[in-house]
Formats: structure tokens, C-alpha cells, sequence
């Protein structure tokens, strides 16, 4: 930390910092609101942050310092966010210290990355005190303290998880398989990545197990695997037997997304009679989004919908022209989406809408599943189809494939 500042002035102040102090009266500037959010980053490239930072509608800094008549100054504290706090090494490991310990109750854990299988890692090092850790904060009487071991323990007080982005949803991105393995190579147990990452919720296209389904191990997720998986009545308190998950899955994830998620957990703790927190089955689909923002495919909302209904495609990824995509490799029939409609930030942008294909990454199986981005999708009753993939592929999905093959059978006859 002190070598990060050249200057010998400022390395004097810095040097007479109480760090312990320090963090202590930002806690407590903190716990002077009535929730907070604790975001944790694992396996990440930080873009979920960036794009929350584009939010518009809700924007952070409305959030954070209250601009409507629900929510005053002070009523939400960033408690922890290791990429965008004021405090850093000891002052901001302390905080999630004192988190741990209750003293930013209640707060929402934000998840934004993978969480990868240290078992794994170990098997490769021979000092278990300073190597084989795929992904750790801090260290703990001389020893790091994995990013699994921060989530096991963040999770027990928090009063919800959320999941921003593909990678802390599902796996994303660094769970994808090793194409071409050396020889000799062992795959980890929790994924075929190289560090065997995983999501908070299960990937059931690539057949993963999350954090969520491994209470076994791990108890302190229980409650948040009643919700999803036996449906319990939600409540935001840290002792609670149920306590919300809700995944907002992208890569990034939508600033504007995310935000309406994190303000609907916040209003539902400090307003429950106002907005109440429904049942994981009323408002949440199969893969633990809520159903207000993923309900429809990027396909149901297409602004090029007309021209797929017309049978004009796309022909090369690069043609400048406002035509169907299908053809290019649209993931669009097997993605639900809404920001080719509402625009990526403030209205403007989204892939559809400003020529590039849907890749789909808000959803289980992404990438694995959803390459190559240009190949267009299979049908689901070709061999080639991967079986996983044919099973997200929906009924839209379907009509859109059936529809591609008519039109080119139409325009060849
Ligand atoms: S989901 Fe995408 S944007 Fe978010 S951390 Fe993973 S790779 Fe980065
Ligand atoms: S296939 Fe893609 S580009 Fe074509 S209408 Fe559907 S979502 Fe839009």
C-alpha cells in the first residue's frame, strides 16, 4: 500500500493512519443508514461495476444519496465495494471484518464474478499458507482467506444475495471447458474450467452445480436455497430460514438492470408493507431472474423483427443493413433480454439494435453453449445440436428456426 505513493509527505501521513480507526468510523458513518450493500467480487473483470456506473434510471448516485420520497440521504451505504470505496488494504479488509461480525446489519451481498474450486488449486502447491489459491482477499493470521471462504461467510449475515452478471449467476465466461486440455491435465471437480469456477446458481445447461445446491458443505447458503428451489416466504433478516437470491445475469450485466433490482431488495426491507417481497415462484423464472426484466426473448422484442418476418436475413456479419440476424448467428430466439428494446444505456445501444448478434450472455451455458457467436443456432432436433442448447432453445427459438428455414426454402423455390 505505502509503496503505491512515491512522495515522502504523503507516505508520512499515510504511515501515521490508524487503518483499524479508520474503517471503524466509516462503519460507523455507514451504520448511521438503514441498509447496506456489501459487493463482493470474485473471478471478475469488473465490468458489472462499470456498467452499474452507466446506470440512468435509477443512477447510483441517487441511490446511494436518496433522491425520491422513499429513500433519503444515508438510507443505503455502500458498505464494500473493493473497486470503487475510499478505503483500501488492511481499512477495507477490516470492513469485511466487521461485517462478518454484524456491524453493518442489514446489508444485501452483491456478487460480481466466478468463485473457483480451491480444492483444486491446492492440489498443485506445497505451502498451503501463501500458494495454490485460485482467488483470495486478504489474509487472516498468515494465512488468505479464499474468496469462497469470504462468500460462506458474507452470505450468513446478509439479509439477500444478488448476482451481478453472467459470471457470478452461472459460471460465465471463466467457467467455460478447456477446448484442447495438455496432457496430463485433471479437471477440476466443480466445472471443466481451468480453475473449475463456478456461479452462485446452478448452470443447468452445462450441468454445474452453484454455491446455491452445495449446502452440503457449505450450510450457510440453506436459506437461500429454500427460496429458489422449495419456494419459502422471503424474510430480510439475517437469522432468517429463507432469505432471497435473485441472479441479474449479462456480461456486463445492465446497469439500469441491476440498480431496479438492488432498489426493489432495499424498498422491500425498509417498506415491506409497501413493497412487499414476493415468492422465488412469483416473480423469479427457472434460472432465478426476475421475470420483469427477463420474461421475453431478445427475439419477442426485436426492433429487426419485422424483417425476420419478412424472410430478409443478414447475409455477412459486417453488411450495413437493418436486416434479420438470424443467419449470422442470432442468439436472439434463445436469449431473454429486454435491452434491444429499452437501449444499453440511457436508450441508446444493444446489439440487435445497433447491428451485432445476440451472443447470449444472460444465460446459463454462456459461452460454452452459445458458440460460435457467428454459427447460426441449431435446430433442436439436429444431431448436431448440442443437447444442452436444444433444451434452452424454446419454443420461439423454434418458430424463428422454422421461419429461417421457410424463407430460404420460399426464396429458392
Ligand atoms: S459477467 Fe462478463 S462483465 Fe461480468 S465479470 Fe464476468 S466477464 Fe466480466
Ligand atoms: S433473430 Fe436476432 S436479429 Fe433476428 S429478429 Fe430475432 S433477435 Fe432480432
Amino acid at each position: 500500500m505505502k509503496s503505491l505513493l512515491a512522495g515522502g509527505a504523503a507516505l508520512t501521513v499515510l504511515s501515521n493512519i490508524d487503518w483499524a480507526k479508520a474503517a471503524e468510523m466509516a462503519a460507523e458513518a455507514v451504520r448511521k443508514g438503514k441498509i447496506n450493500i456489501v459487493w463482493f467480487e470474485g473471478q471478475s473483470c469488473t465490468g458489472d461495476t462499470t456498467s452499474i456506473i452507466q446506470a440512468t434510471d435509477p443512477d447510483l448516485v441517487q441511490v446511494l444519496l436518496g433522491a425520491s420520497h422513499l429513500a433519503g440521504p444515508g438510507t443505503v451505504g455502500l458498505a464494500f465495494h473493493d473497486t470503487i470505496m475510499p478505503e483500501w488494504g488492511e481499512g477495507a479488509i477490516e470492513i469485511l471484518h466487521l461485517a462478518e461480525r454484524g456491524a453493518y446489519d442489514p446489508y444485501v451481498l452483491v456478487l460480481e464474478g466466478s468463485i473457483p474450486d480451491e480444492n483444486h488449486a491446492r492440489k498443485h502447491c506445497n505451502d498451503p499458507n501463501h500458494c495454490g489459491y485460485y482467488c483470495f482477499v486478504g489474509e487472516e493470521n498468515g494465512r488468505v482467506v479464499t474468496c469462497t471462504e469470504w462468500v460462506r461467510r458474507l452470505a450468513k449475515r446478509a439479509v439477500a444475495v444478488l448476482t451481478f452478471g453472467a459470471c457470478a449467476s452461472y459460471g460465465g465466461i471463466p467457467a467455460n471447458k478447456v477446448l484442447e486440455p495438455p496432457p496430463g491435465w485433471t479437471y477440476p471437480s466443480w466445472s471443466l474450467a481451468p480453475t473449475g469456477a463456478i456461479g452462485f446458481f446452478d448452470d443447468p445447461i452445462r450441468g454445474y452445480k452453484g454455491l446455491i445446491s452445495r449446502t452440503a458443505d457449505m450450510p450457510e447458503f440453506t436459506p437461500y436455497f429454500k427460496y429458489i428451489y422449495e419456494d419459502c416466504d422471503p424474510i430480510l433478516s439475517p437469522d432468517s430460514g429463507c432469505k432471497p437470491a435473485v441472479a441479474v445475469p449479462g456480461c456486463p450485466a445492465n446497469g439500469n438492470g441491476m440498480l431496479r433490482v438492488l432498489v426493489h431488495m432495499v424498498l422491500a426491507a425498509l417498506y415491506p408493507n409497501l413493497v412487499p417481497l414476493p415468492k422465488a415462484s412469483q416473480w423469479l423464472d427457472q434460472y432465478a431472474r426476475p421475470k420483469y426484466i427477463f420474461g421475453r426473448t431478445v427475439h419477442d422484442q426485436c426492433p429487426r423483427a419485422g424483417y425476420y418476418a419478412a424472410g430478409a436475413f443478414r447475409v455477412n456479419p459486417g453488411d450495413n443493413d437493418a436486416k434479420c440476424l438470424f443467419a449470422v448467428g442470432c442468439k436472439g430466439p434463445a436469449s431473454n433480454c429486454p435491452w434491444n428494446k429499452y437501449g444499453w444505456v440511457n436508450g441508446v445501444g444493444g446489439p440487435t439494435r445497433t447491428g451485432g448478434v445476440c451472443i447470449g450472455c444472460t444465460m446459463p451455458g454462456f459461452s460454452d453453449a452459445f458458440e460460435p457467436f457467428y454459427k447460426p443456432l441449431p435446430a433442436p432436433a439436429t444431431p448436431s445440436a448440442p443437447a444442452a442448447l436444444a433444451t434452452t432453445v424454446g419454443a420461439a427459438a423454434v418458430g424463428a428456426i422454422v421461419g429461417y428455414a421457410m424463407s430460404k426454402k420460399g426464396k429458392s423455390e
